[in-house]
């Protein structure tokens, strides 16, 4: 699993940067780019840190992805899980901060 970052949809604000736990992104001309995303061990942190949805985490066939991709923005309290499956369809899981330590 690994992640993609969208140039055209980055801001460069360096959020995604701040959280990655093995300090695997860095930046091109004020872009976030990763030199090696098979480093990446897929923990999500920056895709929920990145507020434009620039980064796409791809979903590996061993959990039944088949080449879908998640993305998160932000509403409020709201962070809105979209998922871009292969055949072109799109699933959106809303989850509210206010209420993620209640599970
Ligand atoms: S998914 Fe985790 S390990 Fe991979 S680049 Fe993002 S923060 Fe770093
Ligand atoms: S968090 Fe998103 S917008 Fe900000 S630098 Fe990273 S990829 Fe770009």
């Amino acid at each position: 699993m690994s992640i993609r970052i969208r140039e055209e949809k980055c801001v460069g604000c360096g959020r995604c940067a701040d959280v990655c736990p093995g300090t695997l992104i860095g930046f091109r001309e004020k872009k976030a780019h990763m030199d090696y995303p098979k480093d990446c061990w897929g923990c999500v942190s920056c895709v929920k840190e990145c507020r434009t949805g620039a980064i796409e985490y791809f979903l590996g066939a061993d959990i039944g992805g088949n080449g879908s991709t998640m993305t998160v923005t932000e509403d409020g309290n709201i962070l809105h899980w979209k998922i871009r499956k292969h055949d072109g369809t799109v699933k959106t899981i809303d989850v509210n901060r206010q209420d993620s330590n209640k599970y």
